[in-house]
């Protein structure tokens, strides 16, 4: 390891991820969401391990995480359901990136970059059956078909995909999810109705979550995200034979013995009590180490777990290493797939009291992301 961190990804993991993926989800077509840079794994090696672990398109949220993929070279389809102001739609619809619209404005304003380019924007319809985030709400979304309709008899867009999204799939159960399932299906039988169906439109409701717990959820085609980078979206239920793909690593910057009664690093939120060892850890809240993983979160070296010793700071954090004569340059695996012995992205969520979206999409920009393949162990 060249540089003082670095995030190890291993594509072999994502493409086998994708493949048992794509099985559980029967005979639909699987979307990758590669959004906010792959969920930190890396935006351009990842898609393509995803299209080589079988998926057949990818979605990002924002128009200009799809016009990155299409300057990279990556052809395959690509949807971007976030429009939000000065979105580059044009660019878009150049770039032959499917874009999303929850409202008519929305619509509208895709429909005149398409006139202007004369390109023909091919439209996913977003429904919001219960999450009351993206989507038109049941009472805007005849409108919304309707609108759609016109202007694809006008030419100007091509309704291809009608889907929606869940806001408790994680949760087994969930009264809502039932409810969602209902909802979703009465949507696509208004669109039916309003002439925005067909059998080539593509229905879409699943997540990682649905695909592995709810069979009815499937229709044409599912989304998949953190489940593709080996991270359970249902931790209680166990890790469905995922592997997590990405391992967090640095190396010790400095070793150093200190006196019984040191105060570590910041607030001296830590003091030492007996003369130990200390090891510097370059990496930090501006690397994605939440300053909450003070006191709350370990580490692997030298083979042993170490605590996170004293608060995080910026750029770096201690850890105790007691008597163990490790040296600058000893790996720390802050986390990866567990079996080494260190903690899994999946305990770091745990203890700091989130998910492990968070935990990985927050890696900073100055840790390089590693590309490796080596599933084997
Ligand atoms: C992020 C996202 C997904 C993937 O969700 P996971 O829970 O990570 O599988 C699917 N669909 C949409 C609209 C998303 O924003």
């Amino acid at each position: 390891m060249a540089t003082p961190a670095q995030a190890r990804v291993d594509l072999a993991a994502i493409e086998r991820n994708v493949a048992l993926l794509k099985e559980r989800a029967g005979g639909a077509e699987l979307m990758g969401a590669v959004k906010a840079d792959a969920y930190g794994h890396g935006l351009v090696p990842c898609s393509e391990a995803v299209l080589a672990g079988g998926a057949s398109r990818l979605g990002t949220a924002f128009v200009r995480e799809a016009l990155a993929l299409r300057e990279a070279g990556v052809t395959a389809p690509v949807l971007s359901w976030i429009i939000g102001p000065d979105e580059p739609i044009a660019e878009a619809l150049e770039a032959d990136v499917e874009l999303s619209a929850s409202a008519e404005t929305t619509l509208d304003e895709i429909a005149a970059a398409a006139r202007r380019t004369g390109r023909t924007a091919r439209m996913h319809l977003e429904a919001d059956t219960g999450m009351s985030r993206g989507g038109a709400p049941l009472a805007a979304w005849p409108g919304l078909l309707d609108r759609a309709v016109r202007l694809q008899a006008e030419g100007v867009i091509e309704i291809i995909g009608l889907w929606s999204h869940f806001a408790c799939a994680d949760i087994p159960g969930h009264p809502s999810i039932g409810a969602q399932l209902d909802a979703f299906e009465a949507a696509l039988k208004l669109a039916e109705q309003a002439g925005a169906g067909g059998s080539h439109v593509i229905r879409h409701l699943a997540n990682s979550a649905a695909i592995l717990t709810l069979p009815r959820s499937r229709f044409d085609m599912v989304r998949a995200g953190i489940a593709m980078y080996g991270l359970s979206p249902v931790p209680e239920l166990g890790d469905f034979g995922l592997r997590p793909a990405m391992t967090l690593l640095a190396r010790l910057a400095l070793v150093k013995q200190v006196p019984a009664g040191s105060g570590v690093s910041y607030g001296h939120l830590h003091v030492t009590e007996s003369e130990t060892r200390l090891g510097l850890v370059p990496l930090g809240y501006a690397d994605g180490v939440l300053r909450h993983a003070t006191g709350r979160a370990e580490v692997l070296a030298g083979g042993r777990r170490r605590p996170v010793t004293g608060r995080v700071c910026m750029d770096q954090f201690m850890i105790d290493l007691d008597d163990d004569l490790l040296a600058e340059g000893e790996e720390v695996v802050l986390f990866g797939p567990g079996g080494r012995g260190e903690p899994t992205a999946q305990e770091w969520a745990d203890n700091l009291g989130t998910i492990t979206h968070e935990i990985v999409t927050r890696i900073g920009a100055r840790v390089p992301r590693v590309h490796v393949r080596d599933s084997q162990e």
